[in-house]
């Protein structure tokens, strides 16, 4: 989104805007910094187990009040609110995992006895600002929260421009789990005040979910002042059907893969490539899938596919999908903005896109599929490993050895085999190419924010209990 873009709550489905913020001005972003760095002092060096409760706490609150959450999410960016009632309790298992975790993962590494002996620790860096995406409102700010502050660092969240309401709602339950003032703070602002953070002294890294052109931006403000970033970026992640697979199950999963969260998840299935022998049959049931779908008002229970989170995200996909068809890739189902309230776009199948046309070489960010048809399992490879973006992929198949060599050769930061691509607490989650660096989740996620040091004793000293 532009830097002009207003601080509120415009209702996708309606277009109704619901509620409008002022942005923090410079003295309140300074005071907010200010109480950052003071919390963090004394939150580094705060018991691990009462950060633990309180990343505990927070998981509790999260599943006691994922109704309310969901809706928040639901009026404020579209998502249809079974899917964010989910969200909001996958945000609790995350805060679980850490706090029934940390302490193995936290403890001290010995190695070696007597002189020379050491010891491997991790401690927080600091102030950490977490750049966030509006797509997974609660979830892209808590898989980074959870491990960040129980590592004892201090986050500041300046959360996409059009969830507000979420990202105030983040920052009050921070503070009812018991973090200390100052430990998660909000800050209104647009991105055109991140680069001024980033310069920051007191500011010790950052993290961004988010576009390839975002990415570019903060790793570089970081960059020239050798801050340490986590980056999670785009994808265009390749979905492969051999003959061999349970074609049925691979189509039902492809349907669901590549709508889920309206279509605008980051690793969300958006590049079909279907074995020649099966293409047809793979097509014709895909095709079915995607018409079949339930498009509504994401507050219906009902709906399996709501509006794209802002008019400015159709026109963009509209762009993708009409500039592809017009350089002669095939039509197959959808193609327009739907005609009713909302942001709103038809579940679309596009087919054969030819080589550098923006369905073969871009992220499309919303209910548009893209099938290419493999030769074998080489070219399937091939055509799966040709785009600039690395962050999650699947393959199905029933048989070992290619599940292997899809397993090995996929360039990406996770492999599904007879799955879709989903991530897990207990399992490292990032990408590589355009679509960043860094993990998040699993003891990857909780050492990102942590000066990994090297303790070694020598002249009879020896290691502490
Ligand atoms: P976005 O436009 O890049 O915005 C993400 C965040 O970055 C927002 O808070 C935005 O603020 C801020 N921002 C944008 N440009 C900036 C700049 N030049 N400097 C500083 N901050 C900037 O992305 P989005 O449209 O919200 O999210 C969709 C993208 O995120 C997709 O590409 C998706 O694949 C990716 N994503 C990746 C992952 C992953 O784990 N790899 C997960 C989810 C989403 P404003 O709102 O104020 O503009």
């Amino acid at each position: 989104m532009s830097t002009a873009t207003p601080i509120a709550t415009i209702n996708p489905a309606t277009g109704e805007t619901v509620r409008t913020f002022a942005a923090y001005d410079a003295a309140e972003i300074e005071r907010r910094v200010a109480r950052a760095a003071k919390a963090f002092v004394a939150w580094r060096s705060t018991p691990l187990a009462v950060r633990v409760a309180a990343v505990r706490k927070l998981g509790e609150l999260l599943d006691a009040e994922k109704e309310r959450l969901g809706a928040l999410m639901t009026l404020e960016m579209g998502k249809p609110i079974v899917a964010a009632v989910e969200e909001a309790a996958k945000c609790a298992t995350a805060c679980r995992y850490y706090a029934d975790n940390a302490a193995e993962l936290l403890a001290p590494r010995r190695i070696g006895e007597g002189d020379g002996a050491g010891e491997v620790i991790h401690q927080p860096l600091g102030p950490v600002l977490a750049v966030m995406p509006w797509n997974f409102p609660f979830w892209q700010v808590v898989r980074f929260l959870a491990p960040a502050l129980t590592a004892g660092n201090v986050g500041l969240l300046k959360h996409s421009s059009n969830v507000p309401q979420c990202a105030l709602a983040i920052e009050d339950l921070c503070t009812r789990a018991g973090y200390p003032d100052g430990v998660f703070q909000t800050l209104l602002i647009g991105s055109a005040a991140v680069a001024a953070l980033l310069d920051d002294e007191r500011i010790a890294a950052a993290t961004l979910t988010g576009s390839e052109g975002a990415g570019r931006s903060i790793g570089a403000a970081a960059g020239k002042n050798l801050k340490k970033t986590v980056l999670e970026l785009g994808g265009s992640d390749a979905f492969v059907v051999m003959p061999s697979a349970d074609l049925p199950k691979a189509i039902k999963t492809a349907v669901i893969a590549r709508t889920i969260n309206n279509g605008q998840s980051c690793i969300a299935a958006k590049r079909f490539i279907v074995h020649q022998s099966i293409a047809e049959e793979f097509t014709n049931g895909f095709v079915a899938g995607m018409k079949a779908l339930r498009v509504g008002d994401p507050a219906d229970r009902e709906t399996q596919l709501g509006p794209l989170a802002t008019p400015t995200l159709v026109d963009e996909l509209h762009r993708q999908v009409t500039e592809s068809v017009a350089r002669g890739a095939k039509l197959l189902l959808g193609g327009t903005k739907l005609d009713r309230k909302g942001a709103f776009y038809a579940a679309t199948v596009i087919a054969d896109p030819p080589a550098g046309s923006p369905a073969a070489t871009e992220e499309l960010f919303g209910p548009a599929a893209v099938i290419f048809r493999a030769r074998d399992i080489d070219d399937a490879i091939r055509i799966a490993n040709d785009s600039s973006f690395g962050l999650g992929a699947a393959a199905w198949t029933r048989d070992d050895a290619e599940a292997r060599r899809f397993g090995l050769e996929l360039e990406a930061g996770t492999v599904f085999i007879n799955g879709m691509v989903a991530s897990d607490p207990r399992f490292p989650f990032g990408g590589i190419k355009n679509s960043g660096y860094g993990r998040e989740l699993s003891s990857e996620g909780l050492y990102e924010f942590t000066n990994t040091k090297t303790i070694r004793v020598g002249g009879g000293i020896t290691l502490s209990e």
